[in-house]
C-alpha cells in the first residue's frame, strides 16, 4: 500500500475549527493518522512531503455544477455542438475543476442526459482526471417555467407537464444512470419588481419526482426562487434547494425543521459576476438585469445569513460554466460567502468541505467519510501555499495549490521541497 506523510503542515480539518500544526499520514486512499505538533508520526515506508508550513485541507465541493455548459453565453449556443464534441469538451472541464482543487462536484444539471453520466463513469474508471461527480438530468421544467427554451432543437432543458410526464422522465433517467433529478419549480414573474417570481410546477409534479427518487434511491435538486416553490420542495423532501431567493419566514421555518436532511445552495455566481465581470466578457447587461442582480444579491445575503444562524447547511456552488462566470472560478463562491453572507473564512471552508462531503456521500454510496481531514476519512486533500483561513481569496488561484490529492492519489504531485520551489519562483 502506498503511503504519504505530510509533515510541517497546518491542518484546516474542514469542521470550522482553527488550523493546527500537525503531521498527516495517508495510506492507500485513507487518512490513516493525524499527529498534532509536537507529536510526530513514524512511517518509515512513507514518502515524506515536507509542507514547509503550508496548509493541508480537504478538497473542495461545488454544490451546483454544470460541467457540460462549457462557458456558453446561452444554453441555446450548445445546440450547435454535436454530442461527440460536447463530451470531449466536457472532459477538459472535468480536469480543469480538479486542477482548481475541486475534488467533488454535485451536478446542478447536465446539458444532455448522458453527458454527466459518461464523464462520471470515465472519471471513476480512471480513464480521465476529474472530481468525484454526481450526475444529474437536464433541467426538467414545465411549459413556461424558468428554463423553457422552446422545443426546437433544444436539449439542455426538457419541458414536461403533469405528474405522469415527470414520473416517466425520472424513470427513464434512473434507468440511464443519473444520480440526481433536477427540477425547476419556479418561473420569472411579471410586474415592476425585478425579483418577482412565480411558481410553475404543481405539488403533484414535485411529489411525483420525489416519489421516483425515493423508490430508486436518487436525489432531487430544485431551482426554487419563489417562496411557494421553496415550501413545495421542503414539503416533498427535495434534497438540494437552489437559490431559495424569496424564502419567507414560513419557508425558513420549514428548512430549519428539516436542517439535518436538506441542503441549500444560493448559487449567486451568475448575478455576482453579472454585476462585476459581464462587460469584460463582452456580455451586455441591460438596466433590468442589473437591477435584478443587485436586488437578488441583497435579498439572498440576508436570507442566507439567517439560514446559517438557524443551523441550515448553506453550500457554495454558483452556476459556473457560463461565458461571464466560467469554470475554474468556482472558489469565488467562498469569498462571496464571506463578503456577502457574513460567514467567516473557516465557516465558508466548512460549507465547501465537511458539508460538501455530507451532500455527496449518499450518492457515492459512502458513509461519514468524505470532506474532512480526519482519521479514517478518504484522502481528498489540498496542500495550499498560504492560509485560507486568513486569506480566503487564495483558493481562487490554482497556482497556490502545491499539491492536489484525490482518493489517495496525487492529481498534482507536490514539489520535492515546496518552500524551496516557492522561493525559487519568487
Ligand atoms: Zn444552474
Amino acid at each position: 500500500m502506498t503511503a504519504s506523510l505530510f509533515t510541517n503542515v497546518h491542518v484546516i480539518d474542514g469542521t470550522g475549527k482553527a488550523p493546527f500544526a500537525a503531521e498527516v499520514l495517508v495510506k492507500g486512499n485513507r487518512i490513516a493518522e493525524i499527529a498534532r505538533a509536537p507529536k510526530s508520526i513514524k512511517a518509515p515506508d512513507a514518502t515524506i512531503i515536507d509542507g514547509g508550513g503550508a496548509t493541508l485541507m480537504p478538497g473542495l465541493t461545488d454544490a451546483h455544477a454544470h460541467l457540460s455548459f462549457l462557458n456558453a453565453a446561452s444554453l441555446l449556443d450548445l445546440t450547435k455542438l454535436t454530442a461527440e464534441a460536447h463530451v470531449l469538451e466536457t472532459v477538459k472541464v472535468a480536469r480543469l475543476l480538479l486542477d482548481h482543487g475541486y475534488t467533488s462536484m454535485f451536478s446542478g444539471s447536465s446539458a444532455r442526459l448522458h453527458t454527466d453520466i459518461a464523464i462520471r463513469d470515465a472519471i471513476n474508471a480512471g480513464d480521465i482526471p476529474g472530481p468525484r461527480l454526481l450526475a444529474a438530468t437536464q433541467q426538467m421544467t414545465v411549459t413556461g417555467g424558468f428554463g423553457d427554451l422552446g422545443r426546437e432543437g433544444v436539449f439542455a432543458s426538457i419541458m414536461l407537464d403533469g405528474p405522469d410526464a415527470f414520473r416517466d422522465a425520472c424513470r427513464t433517467a434512473a434507468r440511464a444512470g443519473v444520480d440526481i433529478f433536477k427540477i425547476v419549480p419556479s418561473a420569472p414573474g411579471s410586474g415592476p419588481d425585478p425579483l418577482a417570481e412565480d411558481t410553475a410546477m404543481t405539488d403533484a409534479e414535485v411529489a411525483a419526482v420525489c416519489e421516483v427518487a425515493r423508490q430508486r434511491h436518487r436525489r432531487v435538486a430544485a431551482h426554487a426562487r419563489s417562496a411557494e416553490a421553496v415550501k413545495m420542495c421542503a414539503r416533498h423532501g427535495v434534497d438540494m434547494i437552489y437559490h431559495a431567493t424569496l424564502a419567507d419566514d414560513e419557508a425558513k421555518d420549514m428548512l430549519e425543521a428539516d436542517k439535518d436532511r436538506v441542503f441549500i445552495a444560493p448559487a449567486m455566481g451568475l448575478p455576482y459576476a453579472r454585476l462585476r465581470d459581464a462587460d469584460s466578457y463582452g456580455v451586455p447587461t441591460d438596466d433590468f438585469t442589473r437591477a435584478r442582480a443587485t436586488k437578488e444579491i441583497e435579498t439572498v445575503s440576508v436570507n442566507m445569513a439567517e439560514l446559517r444562524e438557524r443551523g441550515v447547511r448553506v453550500l457554495p456552488g454558483g452556476d459556473y460554466g457560463f461565458k461571464w462566470n466560467p469554470h475554474g472560478k468556482n472558489a469565488r463562491d467562498l469569498s462571496m460567502f464571506v463578503e456577502c453572507f457574513g460567514f467567516t473564512p473557516l465557516q465558508a471552508i466548512q460549507s465547501a468541505t465537511e458539508w460538501g462531503g455530507q451532500l455527496m456521500s449518499p450518492g457515492l454510496g459512502l458513509g461519514d467519510e468524505l470532506g474532512q481531514v480526519r482519521e479514517g476519512y478518504l484522502a481528498d486533500l489540498l496542500l495550499v501555499d498560504g492560509d485560507p483561513s486568513q486569506e480566503i481569496d487564495i483558493l481562487q488561484d490554482r497556482d497556490r495549490f502545491l499539491a492536489i490529492m484525490k482518493d489517495g492519489v496525487f492529481h498534482k504531485a507536490p514539489p520535492s521541497d515546496p518552500i524551496a520551489q516557492q522561493q525559487a519562483a519568487e
